[in-house]
């Protein structure tokens, strides 16, 4: 939440001495990863079906030692049955001292999706912010520090939603935890932009065409877990899926958006953006924003169906997502086959439209950039 010269901050206290608390914490900024750091403190709302509400947002510390341990029903529907959600996004330190979040409402309306499908109560889009909010403004010394050249780090936001309440029965809980936590952060890959050989995972699929693959539902990243470990193995740092009906047409990678661009479309004249129409596939605020970046910039947007046959006609192909932005993929490992994106696959190259698009993405986080979009 940033404010104008004459605009008070969001949590109703002297926006210098917000910008003073940035980066004040004792962390490391240089080395950050992508691992759990204590912070000052989580939040958290509770929901009771007696009363059919929200709990006021509630502040909890963590431990004098980072102790961050959390009671739960011994027969909670998130343990027993997986009645858990999630969310992830951003805060940044901005240049002009100001710490913004990116885009919070694209992740409450997400919540609201996932929740509805779990048969949840919705956290309404106020609660979710002012949790959030406040879940940042409490930790603001562990904001990293604002980078000039970008590159810098960020405190990633992590909303989460479970059944609380305890049953043995299959159904819904009768109580819903919203917690909110944050953990200062680097770049998740060590390489930053530069391009990674994807993995295609043959064996398994992500998500039925109407299950839960569209929502952000934890079950979906357990399931994900020993695909994505195989590719590791393999020396794939990241694994794209197939749709699960026909095994033919691109969904998306374990945690992130799946695009491709090509330098002209079939007239010859204009740059095209395409990304999978599926609904079985997680609409990532990164990929609503680089679609929405690439129609500002003169460029054509494709929302289809794309067969595996058509990956090697790509001039460009990357992943998308809060972690890290985009991540160019330049070779592609189908079976025995490895596909070449590009005209130079394996030279390490990042294409120009990817790394346009990124720097504009990290100019509209860190606020070096006009925002046209909200
Ligand atoms: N797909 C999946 C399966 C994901 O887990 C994520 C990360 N949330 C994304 C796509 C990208 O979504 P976003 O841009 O909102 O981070």
């Amino acid at each position: 939440g940033s404010s104008g010269a004459t605009g008070t901050a969001p949590v109703g206290t002297n926006r210098n001495t917000a910008a003073q608390r940035v980066g004040r914490a004792a962390v490391d900024w240089q080395s950050l990863g992508f691992g759990f750091t204590p912070t000052n403190c989580y939040v958290k709302a509770v929901w009771r079906e007696q009363t059919g509400t929200w709990s006021p947002v509630e502040v909890v510390p963590y431990g004098p030692n980072g102790e961050a341990t959390f009671p739960l029903h011994v027969a909670s529907t998130a343990l027993h049955y997986g009645q858990s959600i999630f969310e992830g996004l951003k805060a940044f330190a901005c240049a002009d001292g100001h710490v913004r979040l990116f885009r919070p409402q694209e992740n409450a309306r997400r919540l609201e999706r996932s929740a509805l499908r779990l048969n949840m109560p919705v956290v309404p889009a106020a609660l979710f912010l002012e949790a959030v909010t406040r879940c940042v403004y409490e930790n603001l010394e562990f904001v990293p520090p604002y980078v000039e050249q970008g590159g810098g780090g960020s405190l990633y936001v992590r909303p989460v939603l479970f059944g609380s309440g305890g049953r043995i029965g299959l159904g819904p809980a009768d109580e819903y935890t919203f917690m909110v936590l944050v953990v200062p952060v680097g770049n998740y890959y060590k390489g930053g932009l530069s391009p990674v050989t994807a993995y295609i995972s043959t064996n398994y699929d992500r998500a039925a065409p109407r299950g839960v693959g569209h929502v952000k539902v934890a079950g979906n990243y357990a399931a994900d877990l020993k695909p994505s470990m195989e590719a590791k193995q393999r020396g794939y740092p990241i694994n794209l899926y197939l749709d699960a009906r026909e095994q033919k047409f691109i969904e998306e990678f374990g945690t992130s958006n799946f695009s491709a661009v090509r330098y002209l479309d079939e007239n010859g004249n204009r740059y095209v953006y395409v990304t999978p129409d599926s609904p079985s596939v997680l609409e990532g605020v990164t990929n609503k924003t680089l679609m929405e970046l690439s129609l500002d910039a003169g460029m054509k947007v494709e929302r289809r169906r794309i067969p595996v046959e058509e990956l090697a006609t790509f001039d460009e192909v990357f992943a998308s997502g809060t972690a890290v932005v985009i991540t160019a993929v330049d070779q592609i490992v189908y079976g025995d086959q490895v596909i070449g994106i590009g005209k130079h696959p394996g030279s390490g190259q990042v294409g120009p439209v990817a790394r346009r698009l990124y720097d504009t993405v990290r100019g509209l986080q860190t606020g070096r950039l006009p925002d046209r979009h909200g």
